[in-house]
């Protein structure tokens, strides 16, 4: 995965942390979400309880990571990060849950990909605190219960309908992050402009935006690309003419697509003459694996309106033909 314009965390990101925001009235966008996360939390911290636990669910990028920092930042309390693939045994679980403090944060980003013999002790544990282990093997072994420190889960994943329904129905709250508007995205690149020190007009700021897929990790990682331009081709201020030369000789155009979007309508339009296709087929054809077209390359396609789904299969719209310069002859 190493498309510019993917949501997915990238090795160039690895100091995005320095551009988090670390409090709630920093996070921006995402009104509803942040409207009900402050007002529990307030009410948890009045009734010096654990926060109930939460689930955000959205696409790579939108700020899931840094909500669960923000929420514990808000809380007063420690958080630990992990994912669900690292907890590998029950026994990761418990050491990570017996080492969590009162009301401490436990972050477990792609929760839907906890293996399920660990998925079911969590269970307990987040209902009652509790962990349930067996000590020894065959006739010998015994039960033990052992308690926990009121903690608050968080967990991410990219959609809701990849958890079981166990798991979804024990979180008290249940967000889905949205994709940002150009303003919201604008607002992101401001911010992060000014803590990296390099200058940008409000037009260069609206470019990298509209580019940006309504993604803030993208937009941040358009703004230090465009940035090196700027230093090296520009007098190091972003205008718009030096966003637009920049983007331009990324290859990502005026709406955020880059050439395996590109590719991927184009087939549709060329192998399938603009669907149905199912995701079979367009999977063969692209060869790429169907969850990979589904969780990546698909959902900002469906978002800007240039693929719908319908019960025959994916068909590509008027829009994008019209967006790729290539004539439509179909009736809508
Ligand atoms: P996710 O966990 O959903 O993949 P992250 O929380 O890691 O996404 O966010 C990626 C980057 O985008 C962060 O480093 C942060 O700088 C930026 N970001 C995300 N959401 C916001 C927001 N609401 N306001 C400002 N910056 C944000």
């Amino acid at each position: 995965e190493e498309r510019i314009v993917s949501g997915f965390e990238l090795v160039e990101d690895e100091n995005e942390f320095s551009l988090r925001p670390r409090k709630l009235s920093e996070y921006i966008g995402q009104k509803k979400v942040k409207e009900t996360l402050s007002i529990f939390i307030e009410a948890a911290k009045k009734r010096n309880e654990a926060l109930d636990h939460v689930l955000l669910f959205g696409p790579p990028g939108l700020g899931k990571t840094t909500l669960a920092t923000i929420i514990a930042n808000e809380l007063e309390v420690n958080i630990k990060v992990t994912s669900g693939p690292a907890i590998e045994r029950p026994g990761d679980l418990a050491a990570l849950l017996t080492n969590l403090g009162e009301k401490d944060v436990l972050f477990i980003d792609e929760i839907h990909r906890l293996p399920r013999i660990v998925e079911e002790v969590l269970y307990s544990a987040m209902e009652d605190y509790a962990l349930d282990v067996m000590l020894g093997k065959g006739p010998g072994a015994r039960s033990l219960r052992l308690n926990l420190p009121k903690f608050t889960l968080v967990g991410a994943t990219t959609r809701a309908g990849l958890l079981t329904s166990p798991l979804r129905d024990r979180f008290g709250l249940v967000h889905r992050l949205e994709f940002y508007t150009v303003e919201e995205l604008m607002l992101i690149i401001n911010r992060s402009a000014a803590l990296l020190r390099v200058e940008i007009t409000p037009e260069g700021s609206e470019e990298i935006a509209k580019r940006s897929r309504g993604t803030p990790r993208i937009a941040n990682r358009l703004l230090k690309r465009v940035r090196d331009y700027a230093e090296v081709r520009g007098k190091g201020i972003i205008t718009k003419e030096i966003a637009q030369a920049a983007l331009n000789l990324l290859e990502i155009d005026e709406l955020g697509l880059d050439p395996t979007d590109r590719l991927i309508l184009k087939t549709m339009i060329e192998k399938y003459q603009g669907g149905p296709v199912g995701i079979e087929a367009l999977s063969a054809s692209l060869a790429e694996e169907t969850t990979t077209i589904e969780d990546v390359y698909e959902p900002f396609l469906l978002q800007i309106g240039f693929i719908k789904r319908t019960p025959r299969g994916r068909i590509v719209t008027k829009l994008a033909y019209e967006h790729l310069g290539i004539p439509y002859n179909k009736n809508e």
